[in-house]
């Protein structure tokens, strides 16, 4: 069973506190989040339903949030696309928030078909109230009061992960990957033991598997190094719901569904964590470079520029500015994700036209690779540690860009896969695999 973590936290606001606790001070509340594909069919749903039933058998509080089935979310909105071809996004939450509504109903029944009490509470039955950005809303607050009625009575309760209402009572959903976020405010609400992410990968590890087999799983990370390690491309958790765990303290297990085994728990600070100088060597292949060509050196250009990149809604990653040559002219790089390369390049192109710039490039055969570490803080080297493996290997870098415990490089997309290899090898793996790189 989840163990306790100690820390401080603040409740998200939970509309009708309730006072009451539980009598014996070993029982738990547990959520656990169950994704895609541990529901992905009648069958899994039955063993999900014998999960929770052995956790509920030991008395224990537990939410279950559930995903809905491996790519029904994607067939849902091809579904809508296939009526109109530019669906409102209003109804479009109404349609794709039906996914997760048909798992928690199955839930409930295969856990009735095994005797016990189960519940299922739609996201308007516990409000958990959003803001009114259909498609990637942010959960205000929940109230936690009918699932601390159904405790009192026994019940497993299951939710449908993804799904929130807006202050007018519409359906909204939080964005792709947002069932993280569901239970992970959930469990901040509730102020759960431990809130337990159950997908198909059995923990955090410290680089993709994939491009190296020798990546170990981590035991323990903390808050910030996942945030930089998802925001490069570690797909295990939705951003958000790092920063919901971060912000109320809530300590996240990551781990198999179809497995009993510990996986990563994502946690606060601890305190030998800054003696690891890099916890994790992370990539993202789907980015896209752009330069904008002699571009005046005076106040306002970059306001204006980024500006009207935002109003589309666009999110801008890295941003450079070379020294303005001798015409007081500069070039001024910036990558974005490739997906929105189309969009950027239109808006980027009348923008040269508006400015009376030089012109622009854009490349999308560009791959971002980073290597975070909490120990970087205190640590200096790291940085010149990278660039010489990296010549080493005869990779060119871009761009590169830092933060306090990260730090990023654009390599060509060709590079990227050797890039994390070397850095995996030298800043990760050593004699004893599982022990990372210590700080000297
Ligand atoms: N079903 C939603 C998605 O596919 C939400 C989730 O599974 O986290 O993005
Ligand atoms: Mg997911």
């Amino acid at each position: 069973m989840p163990v306790a973590a100690s820390h401080r936290r603040r409740a998200l606001p939970d509309r009708k506190p309730d006072a009451q606790m539980s009598d014996n001070a070993n029982k738990q509340i547990v959520v656990q989040k169950y994704g895609g594909t541990s529901v992905a069919d009648t069958d899994r749903i039955r063993c999900v339903a014998a999960r929770a039933a052995a956790i509920h058998a030991e008395g224990h509080s537990l939410v279950v949030v559930v995903s809905a089935m491996a790519g029904e979310t994607n067939r849902l909105i091809e579904l809508g696309a296939s009526v109109c071809p530019d669906p409102h996004d209003r109804e479009l939450d109404v349609l794709v928030s039906t996914g997760e509504q048909v798992t928690s109903a199955l839930l409930a029944l295969a856990l009735h078909a095994r005797g016990i009490p189960a519940v299922s509470l739609q996201g308007h039955q516990i409000r958990i109230e959003t803001d009114s950005s259909y498609g990637r809303a942010r959960i205000k607050s929940i109230d936690c009061s009918r699932i601390r009625d159904a405790f009192g009575r026994g019940q497993v309760v299951v939710v449908p992960g993804f799904q929130g209402v807006d202050e007018g009572h519409n359906i909204t959903t939080l964005g792709r990957g947002g069932s993280d976020t569901t239970a992970v405010a959930v469990a901040a609400a509730l102020e759960a033991d431990v809130c337990e992410i159950l997908t198909d990968v059995d923990g955090v590890y410290t680089t993709d598997p994939r491009v190296c087999p020798d990546a170990v799983k981590l035991a323990r990370v903390s808050y910030d190094e996942m945030l930089e390690l998802a925001g490069v491309g570690a797909k295990v958790l939705q951003i958000r719901s790092v920063e919901m765990a971060s912000r109320y303290g809530v300590p996240v297990h990551v781990r198999s569904s179809f497995s009993e085994s510990e996986g990563t728990w994502v946690v606060p600070v601890e305190k030998d964590m800054e003696d690891v100088l890099v916890s994790g060597v992370a990539y993202d292949k789907n980015q896209a470079k752009v330069t904008l060509q002699g571009v005046p050196d005076r106040p306002g250009l970059a306001a204006s520029i980024f500006g009207r990149i935002a109003e589309a809604e666009i999110c801008v990653d890295m941003i450079v500015q070379n020294v303005s040559h001798e015409d007081g002219r500069t070039n001024r790089t910036f990558t974005c994700d490739a997906k929105d390369l189309g969009d950027v390049t239109r808006r980027v192109d009348a923008i040269v036209a508006d400015l009376g710039l030089e012109g622009s490039i854009s490349s999308d055969h560009v791959g971002k690779v980073s290597v975070a570490g909490l120990g970087m803080r205190n640590h200096a080297g790291v940085a010149a540690k990278m660039f010489e493996v990296l010549a080493g290997e005869g990779i060119n870098i871009q761009l590169i860009s830092t933060s306090e415990i990260k730090i990023s490089v654009v390599v060509d997309l060709d590079d990227v896969d050797r890039a994390v290899q070397a850095l995996h090898r030298t800043f990760v793996t050593t004699d004893d695999a599982a022990a990372p790189a210590r700080a000297g």
